[in-house]
């Protein structure tokens, strides 16, 4: 009895990496395709100083409009592009669009929020991510500084020489370099002194239970003082609550990103909550 039930379930496991294997080739297939038929599109998420007062900087974040599947999130299919040569058109766009949504903002605003975008770690490594910022950045005759560029830390610990001169390159436009989801790779902080990076992301995984949780809260207490050492600018991410808010006031966070404040809008929502937002910039 006991064998026919390893059995079931060795089927059942089986049958379930099939249907897995299956839908992801299918989302491949659509992927490939999705670029051509425009179904991707941008969405900004506000980065505020922590009294609320300033929109610094804006995450964009992608989206994928597919025709029967409805939004498909990137968790779902930046992985999979990830593992082809998708990643590169995918990002090249992205950058694009992003660029000139930073284009944008500037033509408004004469303290625009900054545009951080998020470049895997392929991008670098089989492309050249500098040379694509610097072409945006001339066609459009944008100061570097307007973007940041969001890096996760298991790209620093790649150790290699081509993404350290793509970075170098990149910080010498004027651009930040982000760490994302900080503390939730093997945080080996020795990159830290090698690397030129200027911003650190604070996962949400180190929020969730910050009301609840001692240790929690003495972790992020110390990444920020850490940070703060190091002179570099943090940003806490998934800031869903006004208890979280509170302490990470009471901790010095100088940047908060969470649903509590937005969540990721479209271009033109955020340009109108610029735009209602006197306190926020300077209107040109
Ligand atoms: P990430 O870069 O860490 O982005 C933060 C994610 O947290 C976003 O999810 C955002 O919508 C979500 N978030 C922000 N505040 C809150 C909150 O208060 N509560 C909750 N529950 N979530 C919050 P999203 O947009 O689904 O993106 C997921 C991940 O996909 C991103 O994580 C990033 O790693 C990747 N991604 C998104 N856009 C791009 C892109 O253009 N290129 C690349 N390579 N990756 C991207
Ligand atoms: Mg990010
Ligand atoms: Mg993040
Ligand atoms: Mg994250």
């Amino acid at each position: 009895k006991a064998k026919q039930r390893g059995r079931n379930t060795r089927e059942y496991f089986n049958q379930q990496l099939n249907e897995d294997s299956k839908r992801r080739s299918l989302l491949e297939q659509d992927l490939y395709k999705a670029l051509e038929r425009d179904q991707f599109y941008l969405l900004y998420q506000p980065i505020w100083s922590v009294d609320g007062s300033r929109i610094e900087s804006v995450e964009a974040l992608i989206r994928w409009q597919h025709p029967t599947r409805g939004m498909v999130s990137p968790n779902d299919f930046i992985p999979i592009a990830e593992e082809s040569v998708l990643i590169h058109s995918i990002g090249k766009w992205v950058i694009q669009e992003a660029c000139r949504f930073a284009r944008q903002l500037s033509d408004s605003y004469a303290n625009a929020p900054k545009v951080s975008m998020n470049i895997s770690s392929s991008q670098f490594r089989r492309g050249n991510v500098a040379a694509q910022l610097t072409d945006e950045l001339t066609a459009l005759k944008l100061k570097g500084s307007a973007l940041v560029v969001e890096i996760t830390e298991s790209i620093l610990l790649l150790d290699e020489q081509k993404i350290f001169q793509q970075l170098e390159s990149i910080v010498s436009m004027g651009t930040d370099i982000a760490v994302d989801d900080f503390g939730t790779g093997y945080s080996s902080l020795s990159y830290l002194k090698k690397y030129p990076v200027q911003r650190l992301k604070i996962d949400k995984s180190f929020i969730d239970d910050l009301e609840s949780n001692q240790d929690t809260q003495s972790l992020v207490s110390g990444m920020i003082s850490l940070a703060d050492s190091l002179s570099l600018k943090t940003v806490v991410e998934g800031v869903e609550t006004q208890g979280q808010l509170d302490l990470l006031k009471q901790f010095g966070s100088p940047m908060i990103q969470g649903y509590l404040l937005a969540r990721p809008m479209t271009g033109d929502m955020l340009l109108t909550l610029l735009k209602n937002r006197t306190t926020t910039a300077v209107e040109k």
